[in-house]
């Protein structure tokens, strides 16, 4: 029985996680959980976990309505959300988008506790900070990516003799378009992903292709394999996850369909169950599925990844938090689709590049690029 802290819990993969945990009632306790501001799905967790012991909200006066309501949960608010990772909790899922993951992800890492990660912004950000915290301490890390899961799935069964890791990428919205069909794409249109379904911000950062250039990072420091190890193979249909490619010629695959409650389920059981996503059949299911090489001079934004890998430092942080302002002003309509990708090569180019020893300096890394971000989104407004 693992007691579970799910931090993101009204998100898209927070919502497929609670489905897990429902499935697995007798394995799973959720003793906490996080909701940001879409506080409507609270009333009806608390009815389905009535194990539930603690609750964070970002509203204040929110949390004193439901507190007066329910009198035997704590409830917490603002700058509060690590209380959800007490001493009880053994295991936290860290559903969150973007930088305000990385701090709890830190902490739970310092408390010894198991984090499952689908906060990949944490790994881009933090990752010295977190393979420090996990060398010298008894945390442990799984991811939940699809692409991540998919590979240590390969290397469990094989890590010897390694030519290369390959994520796939299914190329997102505009995966047909040229770099000139790009100027006068819509937020409607980038919204459209082609396999998954997931939230505004990943359906963005695929359509830029900013989210595999995250995964290329998260998968150096996961796995440990320099920036000219980890291949990008473009794949229509999303059903092989991610592979690895052998010395001796052989290619190990992951195949299913895309789901993400298997990579979710996967990381909940620690890699132990006997992988259960048994799809392919016979091989004629394998037939009808389309491969492209990778063109990097169609998605120019994921050669930075190799800047942040090679050069370390604040260049995760500065990664991360340009492309986050710059998607929301995307989605806010203040800004054209190709601008993202301009926001964030001009704030990596700006950034002079320090060591990192702690949090409290990616946060102020995180904190300047956002106000450099935002001063280009205003250069953009009065252009359009
Ligand atoms: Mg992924």
């Amino acid at each position: 029985m693992r007691n579970i802290c799910l931090l993101g819990a009204s998100g898209s993969i927070g919502k497929q996680t609670i489905d897990v945990l429902l499935k697995h009632r007798d394995d799973f306790k959720l003793l906490s959980f996080s909701v940001g501001h879409h506080t409507r799905c609270i009333f009806s967790l608390i009815k389905r976990f009535p194990e539930v012991k603690s609750i964070y909200l970002i509203d204040k006066k929110k949390a004193q309505r439901y507190q007066n309501k329910y009198p035997h949960i704590n409830f917490f608010y603002g700058e509060e959300m690590l209380f959800l990772i007490n001493n009880d909790v053994d295991m936290v899922v860290n559903a969150l988008v973007g930088f305000v993951g990385l701090k709890p992800t830190l902490y739970a890492l310092e408390q010894n506790k198991i984090v499952c990660l689908a906060n990949k912004e944490a790994l881009v950000v933090g990752g010295e900070l977190v393979n420090q915290l996990l060398e010298k301490g008894q945390g442990i890390l799984y991811p939940i990516d699809s692409e991540h899961s998919a590979i240590k799935k390969c290397l469990m069964v094989d890590n010897q003799d390694v030519d290369k890791i390959v994520l796939t990428a299914s190329g997102g919205a505009f995966r047909d378009y040229n770099r000139e069909q790009l100027k006068n794409v819509t937020k409607e249109d980038a919204l459209k992903h082609p396999t998954w379904k997931m939230g505004q911000k990943i359906t963005i950062d695929c359509a830029t292709m900013i989210n595999k250039a995250f995964e290329v990072i998260e998968a150096h420091y996961l796995f440990n394999y320099p920036y000219d190890k980890i291949g990008i193979k473009l794949h229509d249909e999303s059903h092989v996850h991610s592979y690895v490619e052998y010395h001796n010629g052989l290619m190990r695959l992951d195949v299913s369909k895309p789901d993400m409650r298997n990579p979710i389920k996967l990381a909940l059981y620690e890699y132990q169950i006997p992988f259960d996503t048994k799809v392919v059949e016979s091989l004629d299911d394998l037939k009808g599925l389309h491969f492209h090489d990778f063109n990097p001079n169609r998605y120019p934004i994921v050669d930075l990844a190799k800047i942040v890998i090679e050069k370390k430092g604040g260049y995760g942080a500065v990664f991360n938090a340009s492309n986050e302002v710059a998607v929301k002003a995307f989605l806010n309509d203040e800004i054209p689709f190709l601008a993202i990708e301009e926001i964030v090569k001009e704030c990596m180019d700006k950034y002079q590049n320090e060591n990192i020893n702690n949090y409290e300096q990616l946060q102020q890394i995180d904190q300047k690029t956002r106000q450099i971000a935002l001063e280009l989104v205003k250069k953009w407004r009065k252009q359009l």
